[in-house]
Formats: structure tokens, sequence, C-alpha cells
């Protein structure tokens, strides 16, 4: 009788293991959305609660142009004017930090990738290092929504801390009530609030073209290939509404 408990035990500690291993191999989530849709706040909030890293291209770009020279004399100049850089540079950084063990248990991609391009070398790029992208979340807020949300945008000129006229108001219009620490003292910041240039409606809309254009390709590749999840978001819901939509999304798959 020993024996069998002892067995069923066995098999149960077995099937256990299996299941841990399971569930331990890598998770790739890649956050798709327009600019300004909060694909940076979710995605950091994710990684947060997956436990797995936050990559975000643009980050690994500016930490390439800071950490080599080479690199920053050849695309500094470019990236400081505001152009995207090619893809196969994009991938050339990418791959160098997709290569490193942290990303043993997956990832989060923060917008990335931005086209079809970008998501097959991607595919490529995980299928070297034995991954795939499990799903692709697009974060679907309405271009209206996402006008309102920079157009009533304003930062500080001074420490660059940003407000929103509606959301998220400055005490007096128009000036930053920021608490600086200086040293041992601490006084309020007082700078102008103004609008960002990429903040205005004008230039936000020629990004939102740019952005759909690519875009629909890059929904239909992903939806062909069964990954996608879109979750509908706009003004009124809070972030945290919005994330608990993108962790049932990554839970199902997981
Ligand atoms: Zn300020």
């Amino acid at each position: 009788m020993n024996i069998i408990v002892n067995l069923a035990y066995e098999c149960w500690i077995q099937v256990a293991r299996l299941f841990n291993l399971k569930r331990r191999k890598a998770l790739f989530v890649a956050l798709l959305g327009r600019p300004n849709a909060g694909k940076g706040t979710i995605a950091s909030k994710l990684s947060e609660r997956h436990g797995i890293p936050h990559i975000s291209t643009g980050n690994l770009l500016r930490r390439k142009v800071s950490e080599d020279a080479v690199f920053a004399a050849e695309w500094g100049p470019h990236m400081k004017a505001g152009k995207l850089v090619p893809d196969w540079v994009v991938f050339r950084v990418l791959s160098e930090e997709l290569s490193k063990p942290i990303y043993d248990i997956g990832g989060v991609l923060d917008g990335f990738p931005r086209n079809v391009t970008q998501a097959k070398m991607l595919r490529r790029m995980l299928a070297w290092r034995g991954n795939q992208i499990d799903v692709a979340i697009y974060i679907d807020v309405d271009r209206q929504d996402l006008m309102e949300r920079s157009s009533g945008r304003r930062t500080c000129s001074s420490c660059g801390r940003t407000y929103h006229i509606t959301f998220n108001p400055s005490k007096v219009d128009g000036v930053c009530d920021a608490v600086i620490a200086d040293g041992d003292s601490t006084g309020v910041c007082g700078g102008k609030t103004v609008q960002r240039e990429d903040d205005r409606p004008e230039v936000v809309a020629v990004r939102f073209e740019e952005f759909d254009r690519t875009f629909a390709p890059l929904h239909r590749y992903y939806e062909d290939n069964n990954l996608l999840v879109s979750i509908r978001a706009n003004n009124r819901m809070g972030i945290e509404q919005v994330l608990e939509a993108v962790v049932f999304a990554v839970e199902e798959v997981d």
C-alpha cells in the first residue's frame, strides 16, 4: 500500500515539475498601440507584475548612443533630429540586447515591432534563442482620445514635469508646482509650463497617419498568426483598468 502511495506521490511530483518547467518557459509579449496610447506605462507595470524585463527600443538606442562612441557618431545626430533609425540598426541593437541571459525568462516589448518587416525580423531573432512572441496586445485608443491627451499636455520648461490641462492640471495655470530638492532645501519649481512642439495637434496628426499606414499590415500579420489580442481603452478608463485587461490576456497564454 505504501509503495502505491509513494509511487502516486512520485508521479504527482514529476507532473508538477513538468508543469512548473512549462510555466517557467520564456514569455514574450509585444505591446502595440498609437503614440500616447500608454504602452510605456502598461509595459513597465506588466514587467513588474510578471517579473520579466521591459524592453523599449527607444531606451536601448539612447543607451547605445551614450555608451558607444562609434554608434553615437553615426546615429546620434539622426536620433536628435527626431528621425526614426532604419530597421537594420534597430535590429542590430535589439539582437545584441536579446542575447543576454536576463531574457531567458522573456520580455515585454514596448511599441515594437512597428511594421511587418520588424515583426519578421523579431520572429527570426527570437527563434535563434528558441523563443517566440506569445501574444501581441494592441491597446486600441481612439484618435480623438489620444488627441485630447496630447493637445492638453503641458511640460515644464524648467524641470520637465508634465501636466494635463484637464486630467492633471497644475495649481496655477501655466506655472509648474513641482517640489524640487536643492541640497538641504526644497522649493517649488515655478517654471513656465508650455505645449511641446511634438504635442501640437498638427504634429500629432502626422504621427498618427504614419502609424496607421504601417500598423494595418502588422495588425493583419499578428491576426493571421493567431497572436493578436485587441484591448479597447479610452480616456475615461484608469490605467489600472487597462492593465487588468492586459494581464488577463497575458495569463491566457502564459
Ligand atoms: Zn518645473
